[in-house]
């Protein structure tokens, strides 16, 4: 293409991708002033029953829910059936072997397209003594912990709640509260006279802190429930900078343990340094082989499938707020890898990441030695159209490049006499591929243009870095998977101390509300 005629169709992109995401273009529609108007109503009812949600969200709390206590989670899965129940939903018991699922629907005759949420009700194990507040006797602290807060008794608040005071009990942010701030906002629009515009489908799982090991059989066994037209998954915190997020895809992941072996046993260094191979070495020099020092993964093929951003992704990305000098600056980092490329770009690439090295002893541990192995444990960080199985045949073939035997188990005298160098390659778990939902896919569009009406800050996030349990949804369901995260990016999930700070349920509730009153509509 000659430079200037490709200098018009790229100029042309940018103008459809500016209109696109750009909010203010959105901002004076139909849409606009419906959307306001419903989430006046379910501001101005919130305000009204503050003490009421509050309480109802420490009610739900206050019952443990590690999975592995099946026991316990029916008693969160009575709880939940109970609250949407009275709500008018129809809920059912879906299991497969492991902790219940509570799949609920609250249909409207009216409306001819179906929203599928995804929360889940577990959370991960705790340990007490590290909690200030028990982690299952929900306390309402007057500010966050770390600032001094100080416990404040529910019945006690007269007028508003202060937003930023926070409830502290473990899955406060991680994952409880997507259900209690949908069903008051469920409340909000019936005491308004406000219709769903779409069917509302639940999927709340019992069991993702476990990593939802069931949740493909679950989908298998009662597809009929999940023909739905927008999967929303509503887990994780929300960006940092405190502003509305959408996500739109994750990675994928495997993990590799590869050992290298020297001599049979460990030998003495001053006796044999220099004969003897020395397998700490040589693994040092299969990793240098395989990833270059900006993180670039040297292995041939490796991005021979890897799905490049599209202009609509690059844009999103451009608009995202760089946070990159604030955390050089917070994390103490001169130089990040990846070569001058931003942070939520390269979260859109494959990674190899070695997340321990066992080997020998140091300082006082240390001996003069050369061993007889080592072993890395590589965390493998996979992207649309990478397959798991296709990275694993690109990998073996380098390690065998590279010169190394491989086996998949240990090795005996044998395979180590006859073969100059030996790598035993340990694949942990078969691993899951990655998966971004097009930004331009009619729901993303719809959905992006809906909530730039409710918070016209919102950030567009083509992938984040992590992973989620969204590949059997993938796999199983048609419907385009979009990520909503509404918990506080500082809510200590997972650790002790977790909590939601309140203007999150807030914010929470009114999304939520609008989008199910809005959305069939648009
Ligand atoms: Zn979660």
């Amino acid at each position: 293409m000659a430079q200037s005629r490709k200098n018009f169709v790229q100029a042309c992109a940018a103008i459809v991708v500016s209109v696109v995401l750009n909010g203010a273009a959105w901002a004076q529609n139909f849409v606009a002033t419906d959307t306001q108007s419903v989430m006046q109503s379910i501001n101005d009812y919130r305000a009204e029953h503050e003490t009421e949600i509050i309480k109802d969200f420490a009610a739900l709390l206050s019952l443990p829910n590690v999975a592995t206590n099946l026991s316990d989670m029916t008693k969160n899965a009575d709880h939940i059936s109970t609250l949407l129940e009275s709500r008018g939903f129809s809920t059912k018991r879906l299991s497969a072997g492991g902790a219940p699922y509570v799949y609920a629907e609250l249909l409207n005759p009216s409306a001819t397209e179906t929203v599928l949420i995804y929360a889940h009700f577990d959370g991960q194990p705790v340990q007490e003594e590290n909690w200030v507040y028990p982690p299952f006797e929900p306390t309402l602290l007057d500010a966050p912990l770390q600032s001094g807060g100080q416990p404040v008794n529910i019945d006690d608040v007269e007028g508003d709640f202060d937003p930023e005071w926070r409830l502290y009990a473990r899955s406060a942010g991680d994952d409880k509260m997507p259900i209690i701030a949908l069903v008051h906002a469920l409340d909000a629009l019936r005491e308004n006279g406000i219709e769903l515009s779409v069917n509302l489908k639940l999927l709340l799982d019992g069991e993702e802190e476990r990593g939802s090991p069931t949740v493909g059989r679950i989908l298998e066994e009662n597809l009929e429930l999940f023909d739905v037209d927008l999967l929303l998954f509503c887990d994780g915190p929300m960006h940092q900078s405190r502003q509305t997020q959408l996500v739109f895809g994750v990675r994928g992941g495997r993990t590799l343990d590869i050992t290298t072996y020297g001599a049979n046993r460990p030998l003495h260094s001053g006796h044999y340094g220099n004969w003897a191979p020395n397998p700490i070495m040589n693994l040092a020099y299969l990793l240098t082989s395989m990833r270059d020092e900006t993180g670039r993964i040297l292995i041939d093929g490796y991005y021979d499938n890897v799905a490049t951003l599209t202009e609509l992704e690059r844009a999103a990305i451009a608009d995202m707020p760089d946070v990159a000098l604030l955390l050089q600056d917070e994390l103490s980092v001169h130089t990040p890898e990846g070569a001058g490329t931003r942070l939520e770009e390269l979260i859109t690439l494959p990674a190899l990441n070695a997340r321990g090295i066992v080997a020998g002893g140091v300082g006082d541990k240390g001996r003069n030695i050369i061993l007889s192995n080592a072993t890395v444990s590589l965390n493998l960080r996979l992207v649309p159209n990478q397959s798991p199985e296709r990275v694993r045949e690109l990998i073996e073939a380098h390690v065998s490049e590279q010169g190394f035997y491989i086996v998949h188990e240990d090795p005996t005298n044998e395979d180590l006499r006859t073969h100059q160098k030996v790598a035993k390659l340990d694949w942990r778990g078969a691993g899951g591929p990655g998966l971004r939902t097009p930004l331009d896919h009619p729901m993303s569009l719809r959905l992006v243009k809906l909530m730039r009406t409710i918070s016209p800050e919102l950030i567009v996030t083509p992938s984040m870095g992590g992973g989620l349990p969204l590949h059997a949804f993938d796999t199983q369901l048609e419907a385009p998977i979009i990520v909503l995260p509404l918990a506080n990016h500082d809510n200590n999930q997972h650790a002790e101390n977790e909590n939601i700070r309140l203007q999150n349920v807030w914010d929470a509730m009114s999304i939520y509300g609008t989008l199910l009153a809005t959305f069939g509509e648009m």
